[in-house]
């Protein structure tokens, strides 16, 4: 029987996504009627359940040099639709944001460097000049007064957001000399840590290279980076998108953590799981819901620009596409825009996305409301 052919059980005709789907926190029984009913609907049809479970990761055998599961190797090859979404759509979920929007953008920044090395900045001097592009010589020149030129830039992103009526979620990696991708010392950063805490911002941690792997080292690195920002770190996303299912998530749980936005390919953009909505993951060894949500990730600056390689045309073609596909299914669009990103062409293309979304009056903010909300909404139920 296809999906269109299968009968709409009466139960769920009337439900909002919110009911199904999200419950409070501090509700630590993992299988409460809501969980039950949406693993029920998913369980329906196999292929949007092993797709849902990302089933295929438990036993991969193919991983790329960073140990992620690569889109190549997925049997999943049309990642530009919402497949599971939508079939649980077509069967009576609704989703509902803030002021009636019809859909959310859910706009994040992994704070990998906050330095430009100088002879990095000489180089480019150089480069410019070797091409006759004087301008752009002025401007890296300029670059040399300051070590926090051009990437210590939170001010400038905050204030193109706010333009758009916009926020988003910085997340700082935690790391100290000698680790692999170590370049800043995050109690450096307190000042403004505090200062995008107090606009409203979100501060989340950005796992480092191994903490995948080690709830232990995710534990101490919230409590370090609580210690700087003096507020509970409820987000998370691992350095280079590595994670592994379902062991991460749990991981996560149980450092604390309310959501998580790792699940995206790195190879290529678009719905890992075929969510284009929040969702709580389910472990097919437990056989069991884990308590987190993860706010899936669709775009990142350097899938659409490194990996896949595209020109600016395409990628805009491309990422146009998303967010009309994110518009029709009420979803949420997870963007990720490296602070390094921010000059230029690239700069540009972010602040194209936020003008589009803000045409379409999407709820562009951080993942903590995100996860907020949908919190909130279970509880307003009857
Ligand atoms: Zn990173």
């Amino acid at each position: 029987m296809s999906v269109d052919e299968q009968p709409i059980p009466n139960r769920y005709t009337r439900c909002r996504w919110a009911q199904i789907g999200f419950r409070p926190l501090w509700r630590k029984n993992p299988m409460t009627d809501d969980t039950v009913m949406i693993l029920e609907l998913v369980r329906q049809e196999q292929e949007i359940w092993d797709l849902f479970t990302r089933k295929e990761e438990y036993h991969a055998k193919i991983v790329d040099q960073y140990d992620r599961f690569p889109h190549y190797a997925s049997e999943c090859r049309n990642i530009f639709e919402p497949h599971a979404s939508k079939y649980l759509l077509e069967h009576g979920y609704q989703v509902e944001y803030p002021d009636d929007r019809p859909f959310a953008v859910c706009l994040t920044h992994d704070i990998d460097e906050i330095y430009k090395s100088n002879g990095a900045k000489s180089i480019a001097v150089l480069r410019h000049l070797c091409d006759a592009r004087f301008s752009e010589c002025v401007h890296s020149l300029k670059e040399l007064r300051s070590k926090k030129i051009p990437w210590w830039n939170f001010s400038e992103i905050m204030a193109v957001e706010e333009k758009y009526e916009a926020k988003s979620s910085f997340y700082f990696m935690v790391q100290d000399p000698g680790d692999q991708d170590y370049t800043y010392r995050i109690e450096d950063c307190e000042g403004i840590i505090k200062g995008l805490c107090d606009r409203g911002w979100e501060v989340g941690l950005h796992g480092g290279h191994t903490a995948y792997t080690d709830p232990t080292e995710i534990r101490e690195k919230k409590e370090r980076l609580e210690k700087v920002s003096e507020k509970p770190v409820v987000g998370y996303r691992n350095h280079f998108l590595r994670m592994r299912v379902p062991d991460t998530w749990e991981h996560i749980v149980k450092a604390g953590f309310e959501y998580d936005t790792t699940l995206g390919y790195a190879d290529c953009i678009g719905f890992r799981n075929g969510m284009c909505h929040p969702f709580r993951p389910y472990n097919l060894r437990t056989q069991q819901e884990i308590d987190i949500f993860e706010i899936p990730l669709t775009i990142m600056d350097n899938t659409l620009f490194g990996y896949m390689n595209l020109n600016f045309r395409t990628a805009w073609e491309l990422t146009a596409q998303f967010i009309d596909t994110i518009e029709r299914f009420n979803g949420v669009l997870t963007v990720l825009w490296h602070n390094t990103n921010f000059s230029g062409d690239m700069g540009r293309f972010y602040e194209k996305i936020l003008s589009y979304c803000r045409k379409k009056d999407a709820w562009m903010t951080t993942g903590a409301d995100i996860t907020d909300w949908m919190n909130r909404q279970n509880c307003l139920r009857p």
